[in-house]
């Protein structure tokens, strides 16, 4: 299978490639030219396998320039040790009526982990096939859970170093105390005076630099990025649409080619695009419901056909879901609408921040996509109603898909049975959880964790309550005019 760019360019690509390169020269993503196809017996066939094993199969159908041997090596080393809390990886937990397909099992606690707990076995081995010898340096500027996440998954990974910038005070105290004490010889973290968008800034900055990336790789250094738009992050994402509906169909609650439904809360489209391959490749998926908070850019233009992110960007308890700009969504635009309309939509959207797509694409579109949103009170009664009903705590991320499936369920009087993804552990959102519960939040980001452990009924992940005795490591803030400079100083190192 080759790849080539959402712009129409870069054809021929192979996926080693591609997960190397992240981002096509012509500004595009990376996309499969043709989608593999599954079947009934397939699907049938990964049932009695392992995750690890799961992913080998699926993976290895989009990734064909990888031996199977070296893709299970890979997918067991990101889901075959004790690096997730359960043993299926990624579960589907029913209660009374409700399924929730957990993706928070890995050691930072969020859906991140499905996708970077990969990838940098993707990329070690897709610099053995393609025979480079630079080392890699992976940038990251995040708002919380990525950075962590990027550090967990590529820490002690060879040829490959990271470097996470976070925000000076601009995450929370869980996050960053996750993020100062990472370990690992090939690993940095960096606090910067400003905001998110200063350090994201500051990143974006180094990487258009083009005499830097010069003086780097005369060193023998190249810079790359671990963000969601990298082939290497969508396809593990894949896998776990797969093995719900398997694990649906062995519990009993579906049958075998039963539809099913799924809502997905999102911000980079990253995830429920997911879905749209696993649908695309004959999984029996029948609507994927795109849930947002009152960011609501997404929700809108799935209902009016119109991207329009000229609006006021809001802070919410939500905060992965804090977007504007969805990259993941010019890869839809792609594969339903071609890459000249994608082209020239995505050239509108830069320039003005707005673009409409035609109702043709719309029509489309729609077949499989539904959209709504939650605001932060409706999130919170969704995080009481459903610890009432049936004494489970969801996070604020999860809360807005849950209520987003209601209201869907009732306006469209849906029959079909319905997965809520569940992107991240309450543990790790304890203050806003806690507030939601009408519970008193305790100041201390660990008594916060143990007053959250009394009320809910599972245990604090290991990751989290390892942080009480964990040694801070990272201390070095920089203005955001030293960036360059710690990036330089650290490829050196
Ligand atoms: C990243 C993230 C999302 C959004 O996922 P996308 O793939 O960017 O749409 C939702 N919830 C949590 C907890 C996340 O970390």
């Amino acid at each position: 299978m080759k790849y080539q760019s959402t712009r129409g360019n870069a054809a021929g690509i192979e996926s080693a490639e591609a997960i190397l390169e992240g981002l096509a020269g012509d500004g595009g993503l990376f996309v499969p030219e043709e989608l593999p196809q599954t079947d009934r017996s397939f699907i049938e066939s990964l049932a009695a396998l392992p995750y690890a094993e799961r992913a080998a199969k699926i993976i290895g159908l989009f990734l064909t320039d990888y031996t199977t041997e070296e893709l299970l090596a890979c997918t067991k080393a990101a889901y075959g040790g004790k690096k997730f809390d359960n043993a299926r990886i990624a579960p589907v937990r029913s209660i009374s009526d409700d399924s929730f397909l957990e993706l928070w099992h890995g050691p930072t606690s969020a859906f991140k982990d499905m996708a970077l707990q990969l990838l940098p076995q993707l990329m070690q081995t897709a610099l053995k096939k393609t025979g480079k010898k630079e080392d890699i340096l992976i940038l990251v500027a995040t708002s919380g859970d990525t950075g962590k996440a990027a550090l967990e998954g590529f820490a002690d990974v060879e040829q490959i170093k990271i470097l996470t910038f976070y925000p000076e005070g601009g995450v929370s105290d869980i996050q960053r105390l996750q993020m100062v004490t990472q370990q690992g010889k090939n690993v940095e973290v960096i606090a910067v005076k400003g905001n998110f968008d200063d350090a994201q800034n500051g990143v974006k900055k180094i990487f258009n630099d083009a005499a830097f990336a010069g003086e780097l790789k005369a060193e023998g250094v190249e810079l790359s990025s671990a963000n969601s738009i990298n082939w290497g992050r969508l396809v593990p994402q894949i896998v776990y649409y797969f093995t719900s509906y398997i694990d649906l169909v062995a519990e009993g609650r579906i049958t075998a080619d039963e539809v099913l439904d799924y809502t997905v809360p999102t911000g980079n489209f990253g995830d429920i695009l997911a879905g749209y391959y696993a649908k695309r490749m004959g999984l029996p998926v029948g609507r994927l419901v795109c849930a947002a908070n009152d960011n609501n850019v997404l929700a809108d233009f799935l209902t009016t056909g119109i991207y329009d992110r000229n609006r006021d960007f809001h802070k919410t308890i939500s905060p992965s879901m804090d977007i504007l700009i969805s990259s993941n969504l010019e890869r839809l635009l792609y594969h339903v609408a071609g890459s000249e309309k994608t082209t020239a939509w995505m050239a509108e959207l830069a320039a003005t921040g707005r673009y409409q797509a035609d109702a043709e694409t719309m029509s489309t579109i729609r077949e499989t996509f539904r959209a709504g949103w939650a605001d932060q009170s409706a999130t919170r009664a969704a995080i009481q109603s459903v610890y009432e009903k049936d004494n489970y705590v969801l996070d604020p991320h999860t809360a807005v898909a849950y209520r987003v499936a209601q209201d869907y369920i009732k306006a469209e009087r849906s029959r079909t049975k319905m997965v809520i993804v569940s992107t991240a552990s309450p543990y790790k959102f304890n203050d806003t959880v806690l507030a939601a519960l009408d519970k008193d939040v305790p100041k201390d980001p660990m008594e916060a964790l143990t007053a959250l452990s009394n009320i809910a009924d599972a245990p604090i992940p290991a990751g989290l309550a390892s942080l009480k005795n964990a040694e801070e490591l990272h201390r070095t803030v920089v203005e955001k005019s030293e960036m360059q400079r710690a990036v330089a100083a650290f490829a050196r190192k």
